[in-house]
């Protein structure tokens, strides 16, 4: 779940807590239900991964930033601090009117784009 998501089933309300101590539903009344938000929140960011894509070499940047690779499944997996110190300072970084040199790109984006290549080229052909 992404945190969006995590908020949008706050927002549902306490069906818990809030029933047993006898006010409504409304989720912000609940300490449990918000604490477990943030943390929700908080662990997604520390966990997520991205990937970095490079404009200069047409390829995802390996792990441990030795070199490129083509395959999503080698690529190497960055926490964000690190993909966006890589995108920032690599070819002098990115220069207002110029193609970004490199880009930090989320796991779950690069999965949910090759997801919906694979939906595409399986009922249609391959995209285009
Ligand atoms: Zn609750």
């Amino acid at each position: 779940m992404r945190p969006l998501e995590m908020i949008a089933e706050w927002r549902r309300g306490c069906t818990v807590a809030g029933p047993l101590l006898g006010y409504d539903d409304s989720p912000a009344e609940c300490a449990e239900c918000t604490d477990a938000l943030i943390d929700a929140i908080e662990s997604h960011l520390t966990a997520e991964k991205f990937l970095i894509w490079s404009n200069e070499h047409r390829a995802w940047w390996k792990p441990g930033r030795s070199g490129y690779c083509i395959a999503v499944e080698a690529a190497g997996r960055y926490s964000h601090a690190d993909a966006l110190a890589i995108s920032v300072a690599a070819h002098d970084g990115w220069r207002p009117g110029q193609p970004p040199p490199e880009i930090p790109v989320a796991e779950a984006d690069v999965l949910a784009c090759e997801a919906h290549y694979r939906e595409r080229a399986g009922n249609d052909g391959p995209a285009r």
